[in-house]
């Protein structure tokens, strides 16, 4: 008798021709719930923890090989939400995918990361080959009226990170003032300094394009009357963040 619980998903919805997040076309499958309450989120409808598409493991497998041909230079990402929230069931999904030699990659925030699950976490990343680690805001009391949580768990779990040398792109999302100050961007640039596992670092400029999401489910939009970065905004961020930065393939 097989005595082993079957693990399932709780999935908010599937991309099947994702350009942005890893490297080449990906699978990205979004999840639900999110432990973070970012002012600026695109995914409002993902927070919510409640039970949405239950999916196994090899369900998701089997849909991915249908657009297989899609994603020879690519993979399958797990995004959200914050995946992290359902460690089991990634665990279980990129150990498979691997086992399928697909190129698995993370895209979190880190919010749910705590040392006490460091066993859970650190397997999870045996099977991970790219972390895509938002830092939405290296100030913590910034961090805290920006998302409604704390920026502690998100730099331990980047020190953990550095710890395995597993391969991190860092991501930060830039809000004229709010993310953009000189010296919040400095000191981020200080932390990043200290890790010597990035293997890229990207400014994504906010943009309002999931503010129908809010209106839609009834909540109201903090951030309506913040403008989008210029690009001179985003490149100014850009050399603060990135010029001379040691990138991983250059320490090596
Ligand atoms: S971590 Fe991502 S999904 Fe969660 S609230 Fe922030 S932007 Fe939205």
């Amino acid at each position: 008798m097989n005595l082993s619980k079957t693990v399932f998903g709780n999935v908010h919805s599937i991309e099947t021709f994702g350009a942005f997040d890893g490297p080449g076309i990906r699978y990205v499958l979004f999840l639900q719930g999110c432990p973070f309450q970012c002012q600026y989120c695109h995914n409002r409808d993902t927070w919510s923890y409640e039970k949405n598409k239950q999916m196994t493991a090899d369900e998701v497998l089997s849909d991915f090989e249908k657009y297989s041909h899609f994603y020879r230079k690519g993979g399958i990402t797990v995004s959200g939400g914050e995946p992290l929230l359902q460690i089991h069931f990634l665990i279980e999904l990129f150990r498979k995918a691997k086992e399928r030699n697909i190129h698995t990659c993370l895209d979190t925030s880190g919010g749910s990361y705590h040392t006490k699950n460091d066993a859970l976490f650190m397997e999870l990343m045996t099977y991970t080959d790219l972390v895509l680690l938002d830092i939405k805001h290296i100030d913590e009391k910034k961090h805290q009226s920006l998302t409604k949580s704390s920026n502690q768990p998100v730099l331990a779990f980047a020190k953990l990170l550095d710890q395995l040398q597993k391969k991190v792109i860092i991501r930060h999302v830039l809000v004229p003032t709010i993310t953009d100050e000189e010296e919040d961007l400095k000191h981020l640039r200080r932390f990043l300094n200290t890790l010597t596992n990035v293997v890229g670092i990207e400014v994504l400029p906010y943009h309002k394009a999931g503010i129908k999401k809010w209106n839609d489910l009834g909540y109201t939009y903090e951030l309506e009357h913040i403008s989008e970065p210029t690009k001179d905004m985003v490149k100014r961020a850009e050399a603060i963040l990135m010029n001379d930065y040691l990138f991983l393939s250059l320490l090596k």
